[in-house]
Formats: structure tokens, C-alpha cells, sequence
């Protein structure tokens, strides 16, 4: 097989030619937000200047083209997760799919219920939650996390009781990188009737995905983590689960029959989309699946792992440096969370600047996993298929800088 290539990769994203400046910029900032391909700037603007109008309305000949759009992108969606459109909502990002979940699921559970995440969950899946728990006497439990950065399932028996609901977990972490094994998970819940949410956002740009193999009942994610718009994002649900929540937002395209006094609701998905959508997000959201689908993802996976290495050996050789989460390559993604002894990762990440490095400096929306180490936040560098060697050089020269000037 040929070497991968990201310099080919690269080539197809317009912003990593040019940078804000015109200088070329080592973007290793893919877990906040990743970059998008001509393809997907191209899918964008056909709709937009060729397409463009509301969905589900009107039947002018606009219209109609726009409502197949949007129709479409679903089926491309559902086509790649290999699950049916009628499980796909579209939302505007994994928080608004969580929120979604938490409200119309919410609706079902009473006072006593338990929910459990863990310790390592983003924020956005941990502030709905306290949310739900106060609004309806609800009670939230975490799973620990190991000093590996992985969340603790030989702690599942302990902390699932027959109370619980829910159980809702990172798929991977936005911090430590680590992927979770969601089959244990998924045989707690089923011991006890609870139902298993995964927050896969940060598991969807790193390729294909068997979605019901998986054992959940719900899966989250944001398109612009994945090469697509901002703004769009997938609440997938099982349809027979789906077909069974009330709605969450009340609106405009989520209704069968209105009265003054009284409202039916759709089926899902549209049942949990109020109001207009976001169509051109989603259209791009379409090519960016199709995009990732034409990549050769085993040689992708192979050279992330590749890098991932090459940024934990850089790392040993930092004094003061220390990653938090697997220092191995086994279980985990292209996410490596660094703290510096003695410099604040807001610093850290400034001197990267200068190098021409995009990452990101703080707590990454887990504090309560921060806290869990002791610190206050990390710098973070997140890999894509068009991250280089250089891209990883330049990261390490600037650590280097910044423990020079900071320590
Ligand atoms: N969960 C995880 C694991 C994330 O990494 C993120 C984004 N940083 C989110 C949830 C929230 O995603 P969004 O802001 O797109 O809703």
C-alpha cells in the first residue's frame, strides 16, 4: 500500500494553504473544531446559490429542491452510521442533541430516577443532566476515572443501581483521547432497563462506525468535528425509542395538527426538529460523510497512531511535561493533553502561536476531569488525517519554547 499522504489531504482544505495571515498554520485543533474540505465548501454554496429555500413548506419548484436536499443529507447520514433516516434528528451540535435527550427523556423518568456519567465527561454532557436532576428530583452519579485517563468501569457495579435510567458516557474523550469500550456499558444498563447514551464527538471524525453495534439507544455528535458546517449536528436515536419521547422543542415542522387548544406531534425524526433547520449545514454535513467515507481510513487510523507516537516520545523528552491519559497507543485517539510544571496552559498555548500552532489552552469543557488531576487545565493537540510530521515537529519545537520561558 502506498504511504499515506496528509499533503494530499491537506491540499483539499483551502485554510490550511493559507492561514489567517497567509502563513501556513500547524492546525492541531481538530477536537475543538475541524477544518473543511472544497467539497464541502462547494456542496455548501450549490445550495445556497442554487437551492436554497425553506424545507417542508412551500411547493414552488425552490422548494422542492431544497426539502430533497435536506431529505437527502438524512439518508446520506443514515447511510453511513448503517442505520434508517427515521433514527437521524438533526440538531445544531452533540449539546443540543444531549439537552434533547435530557428533556424528552427527562419527561419519562421521576423523583429517585438515577442517571450515570462519569468523571471525565464534557461539560455538555454532565451540565444537562444536573439540569434534569434538579428539575425533577433526580439523582447523578459518576463513574471514576483511572490515573490512565479512562473512566472506570470495574466501577459499573457499584455505581449502576436498579435506579438508574440512563447511563451517558463519552464515547472518547476531548481530553485524554481515550476511547471507551461501550460493551460492558451497554450489558450494565440492560441488567438493570437503564438505556445507554454515548456522546461520540469526538469519535466520529476518526472514521467508520458500526453505530448499532455499538449497544446504545442514543448517539450524539456535532458536524464540525467531523469536516462539516458549524451549527449541525445528529441526535440519533433507536426509531422505536424515538417514536415513544415527547417532544422537547415545540415549533413549527414538528406538528401533525394544530388547534388553539391542542397539538399532535409528527413522527420522528421531525417530531425533535422545531422550526427551520439548519439546511445548508446539513447538506454540507452530507459531504462531509461522503468525504470521509472516500478516505482509506485503516491507513488514516495507521498514521494518527503514527503521530500520536511521535507527540508522546517528543513529550518524554520535556522536562516538566506530562500527559494526561494513556501514555500507550492502545484505546486511545490522536488527543494529547499536556501539562507543563509551572506554566498556565493559556501561556503555553501563546508561545505555540508564534510557532504557528493552533491548540487548544485550558480546561477543554472538563473540569471536573482537570480537577480529578489535580490541575487546572492542559494544553491539548488533536489530530486529522491531514496533520503531518511537521505539523507534530512544530508542536513539540514550541513545548519546548514554552518550558524554556515559562518554567
Ligand atoms: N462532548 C464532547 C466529548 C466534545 O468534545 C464536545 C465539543 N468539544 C461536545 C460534547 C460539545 O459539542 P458541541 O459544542 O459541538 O455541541
Amino acid at each position: 500500500m502506498a504511504r499515506f499522504d496528509p499533503a494530499a489531504i491537506r491540499a483539499q482544505f483551502p485554510i490550511l494553504a493559507t492561514g489567517p495571515d497567509g502563513k501556513r498554520v500547524h492546525y492541531l485543533d481538530n477536537a475543538a473544531s475541524a477544518q473543511m474540505p472544497q467539497a464541502v465548501l462547494d456542496a455548501v454554496i450549490r445550495f445556497e446559490t442554487t437551492q436554497r429555500a425553506n424545507v417542508h413548506r412551500g411547493v414552488h419548484r425552490l422548494a422542492e429542491a431544497a426539502t430533497n436536499a435536506y431529505d437527502g443529507a438524512r439518508a446520506a447520514v443514515a447511510r453511513y452510521l448503517g442505520v434508517t433516516p427515521d433514527g437521524i434528528v438533526f440538531t445544531s451540535g452533540t449539546t443540543a442533541a444531549i439537552n434533547t435527550v435530557a428533556h424528552a427523556l427527562g419527561e419519562t423518568l421521576s423523583a429517585g430516577d438515577e442517571i450515570v456519567i462519569s468523571e471525565l465527561e464534557h461539560h455538555g454532557n454532565i451540565v444537562p443532566w444536573q439540569m434534569l436532576a434538579q428539575r425533577r428530583g433526580l439523582v447523578l452519579r459518576a463513574l471514576p476515572v483511572t490515573a490512565e485517563g479512562t473512566i472506570d468501569l470495574t466501577a459499573l457495579d457499584r455505581v449502576v443501581t436498579k435506579k438508574c435510567r440512563l447511563i451517558a458516557l463519552a464515547h472518547a474523550s476531548n481530553v485524554t483521547g481515550a476511547v471507551l469500550d461501550p460493551a460492558p456499558v451497554a450489558a450494565a444498563a440492560r441488567a438493570m432497563g437503564a438505556r445507554v447514551l454515548l456522546d461520540g464527538a469526538q469519535r466520529i471524525p476518526h472514521g467508520p462506525l458500526d453505530l448499532l453495534a455499538l449497544g446504545c439507544d442514543f448517539y450524539a455528535f456535532s458536524g464540525h468535528k467531523m469536516f462539516a458546517p458549524h451549527g449541525i449536528g445528529v441526535l440519533w436515536g433507536r426509531p422505536d425509542l424515538l417514536a415513544a419521547l415527547p417532544p422537547f422543542l415545540g415549533g413549527g415542522g414538528m406538528i401533525e395538527q394544530v388547534t388553539l387548544e391542542r397539538t399532535t406531534y409528527a413522527t420522528p425524526p421531525r417530531r425533535f426538529e422545531a422550526g427551520t433547520p439548519p439546511i445548508g449545514a446539513a447538506i454540507g454535513l452530507a459531504a462531509a460523510v461522503d468525504w470521509i467515507a472516500g478516505l482509506d481510513w485503516q491507513a488514516a487510523t495507521e498514521h494518527e497512531k503514527r503521530l500520536t507516537g511521535r507527540i508522546l516520545d517528543g513529550l518524554s523528552a520535556i522536562t516538566g511535561a506530562h500527559v494526561i491519559g494513556p501514555t500507550g497507543l492502545q484505546g486511545r485517539l490522536g488527543v494529547v493533553s499536556v501539562v507543563l510544571d509551572g506554566a498556565h496552559p493559556h501561556d503555553v498555548s501563546q508561545i505555540l502561536d508564534t510557532h504557528n500552532v493552533a491548540c487548544r489552552g485550558g480546561h477543554h469543557c472538563a473540569q471536573p476531569l482537570h480537577a480529578r488531576f489535580g490541575v487546572n487545565g492542559s494544553t491539548r493537540a488533536s489530530l486529522a488525517p491531514y496533520n503531518g510530521d511537521d505539523d507534530v515537529d512544530a508542536f513539540l519545537a514550541g513545548l519546548a519554547d514554552a518550558a524554556a520561558r515559562l518554567r
